[in-house]
């Protein structure tokens, strides 16, 4: 047992320090041998700030940042890449009141910042978008706290309960899971504000935490939208639905054909499949074998009977 936390004390310090290494900061100071002291505070208040700040502000933030002193400012500025400081301003300051007042700096970057907690859950909520709708942010921030706790207690409660979600102007997909952080497209959100059950589909994610090849992303995907298909609070509201079979599909489509093909197996093979596929992806157990070891058929034997009588019972939460 102590063996085990000394050795997550030190992934977790390799891990601070790769981060660390992952971003670099350059003063410019033509008199920085008189300085020095408070050069290095100043260093070791970004590394301390800054990779917090640019993993929050989600896409593609700079690594590399260029801080100047500007006696023109009151105190501190910062934006991605770059940071401003007023050398006697900081001259009298703590370390920790500086790394405070970095933060603050950085985040009016942001159009809003909040943290929301509830039942043990936590939820950090950053908006790029000065004009994403209230409503919305509201009824994201709803969501999460209605589906995640449920997903974590069905699927995995080894998983974080502090989840950041950041809506960007500059990420043009729909959204994407990375680590306990969910990126939504502002422009996606603007043009679909019903769709709250995308954060169903991207928590799930958080949840499945597989980490890297664990099985194919087909699998994985499809067990997102056939958990959204289950749990999600209001597809009937965002018009969302699994498509009916054709023969042109295939289990490897992924995302809605592959949810329908895993509401099928549960109704007619086996209840709990996906639950117990979920858990031997992210033990790394996975293979295909899997599918025989739980149903007696391969995954193409499963999808052969589906074709043949793809009738399925479909029920649609809705608020
Ligand atoms: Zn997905």
């Amino acid at each position: 047992m102590i063996k085990q936390t000394t050795l997550l004390a030190l992934l977790m310090l390799s891990m601070g320090a790769f981060a660390q290494r992952s971003y670099q900061i350059t003063i410019n100071d033509p008199d920085s041998s008189s300085h020095m002291a408070l050069n290095e505070k100043l260093k070791s208040a970004f590394f301390k700030v800054y990779p917090t700040f640019a993993q929050a502000d989600g896409y593609r933030t700079k690594r590399q940042v260029t801080l100047e002193f500007a006696n023109e400012i009151p105190a501190i500025a910062g934006k991605e890449g770059e940071i401003k400081v007023n050398r006697k301003w900081a001259e009298n300051k703590s370390q920790k009141k500086i790394e405070k007042a970095l933060f603050e700096a950085f985040k009016k970057n942001w159009n809003s910042y909040s943290v929301d907690k509830k039942g043990g859950y936590s939820l950090t909520f950053i908006s790029k978008d000065p004009g994403l709708d209230l409503a919305v942010r509201k009824k994201l921030i709803d969501t999460y706290f209605e589906i995640y706790p449920t997903l974590v207690k069905t699927f995995n409660d080894k998983s974080t309960h502090d989840v950041l979600f950041v809506v960007d102007t500059a990420y043009k997909a729909v959204a994407e899971a990375s680590g306990n952080r969910i990126l939504f497209s502002a422009g996606y959100l603007k043009a679909h504000p019903t769709d709250i059950d995308v954060v169903t589909h991207e928590t799930m994610h958080i949840v499945q935490g597989y980490g890297y090849s664990a099985g194919p992303v087909w699998l994985t995907e499809g067990i997102a939208d056939y958990v959204r298909y289950k749990y999600g609070v209001d597809n009937v509201g965002s018009k969302w639905s699994l498509p009916n079979y054709s023969e042109k599909q295939s289990y490897k489509n992924s995302y809605r054909i592959t949810a329908r093909f895993f509401a099928w197996l549960e109704q007619y093979v086996k209840p709990g499949l996906i639950a117990n596929l979920d858990s031997q992806l992210r033990a790394h157990q996975y293979t295909e074998q899997s599918w025989v070891n739980l149903t007696g058929k391969t995954i193409d034997q499963l999808w052969e009977d589906y074709s043949k009588n793809p009738v399925v019972e479909l029920k649609y939460n809705s608020k």
